[in-house]
């Protein structure tokens, strides 16, 4: 049976390697992005390329409407549902918590953290064996921020993504009994947009040199560990927090 999960934020970076490491274990993959619909469809492309099946759903993870409307378009797509990669998030521009203005702490926390928990919501009302379901496994993208506080750049980024880990644990204690298990990723300093988007596109490039192991990390060695996560191998694997930071 192919097996149905919705990535959120697959357009680009650790969403997209995610989604096309999926096709190619002949997932059918839900494309979630925001904005950028042509990169979504590319995406879709490369997943039909690597032999799954995949759908573009465009949504805001923020918007409680649209998270509802995306769950429900990959179901009508696919027929079931078995994953969730809680994966869309966003950095603003570097800067210290004195700094940093209403909107942005307000944007930071509703995608990073409202977008995380209205996500997770969905899924588990979709497949926690009480409520009719037939179990799964969701992995949260949260940080090694989470751990390391991100001073003078961005505290409201490394808060969010310690709630991301906190909902990890909570949740998988939750949905263990409903046949679900919750994990957490912690990426480290990968190859990705974002941090042009945080106005550093050297950022990854430059602080990656300095980790144990010399460099930065690619979206493709984040998607391994999160496809090994939703696999049977990782059976007995739930609420942990997996580290992919080289080291950091
Ligand atoms: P990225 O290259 O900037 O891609 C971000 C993705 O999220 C895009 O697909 C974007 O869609 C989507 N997105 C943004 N806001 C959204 C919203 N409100 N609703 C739905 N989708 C939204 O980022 P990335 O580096 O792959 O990051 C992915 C995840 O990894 C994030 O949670 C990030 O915090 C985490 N992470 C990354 C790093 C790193 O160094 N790269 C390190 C630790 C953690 P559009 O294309 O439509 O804009």
């Amino acid at each position: 049976m192919t097996k149905v999960v919705l990535i959120t934020g697959a357009s680009r970076g650790i969403g997209r390697a995610t989604a096309r490491l999926l096709g190619a274990r002949g997932w059918s993959v839900g494309v979630n992005y925001a904005h950028n619909e042509a990169a979504a469809q590319e995406t879709a492309a490369e997943v039909g390329r690597a032999g799954g099946h995949a759908r573009v759903i465009k949504g805001d993870v923020a918007n409680e409407a649209d998270v509802i409307g995306m769950f429900d378009a990959v179901v009508k797509a696919f027929g079931r549902l078995d994953a969730l990669v809680n994966n869309a998030g966003i950095v603003a521009a570097g800067m210290p918590l004195a700094d940093m203005d209403l909107a942005r702490l307000q944007r930071v926390f509703d995608v990073n953290v409202l977008g995380a928990y209205l996500c997770a919501r969905e899924a588990a009302r979709r497949m926690s064996k009480d409520r009719g379901g037939d179990g799964g496994a969701i992995v949260n993208v949260s940080s090694a921020a989470a751990r390391l506080g991100s001073p003078n750049e961005y505290v409201d980024y490394a808060g969010s993504k310690g709630a991301v880990d906190t909902l990890t644990i909570g949740l998988a204690k939750e949905l263990g009994p409903q046949g679900v298990r919750v994990n957490a990723v912690r990426p480290g300093l990968i190859d990705t947009e974002i941090h042009a988007s945080g106005g550093r596109p050297d950022r990854a490039a430059v602080l990656g040199s300095q980790t144990p192991l010399g460099r930065p990390g690619s979206a493709d060695e984040v998607a391994e560990t999160i496809v090994w996560l939703l696999s049977d191998a990782a059976s007995y694997v739930t609420g942990a927090l997996l580290d992919v930071a080289g080291g950091r």
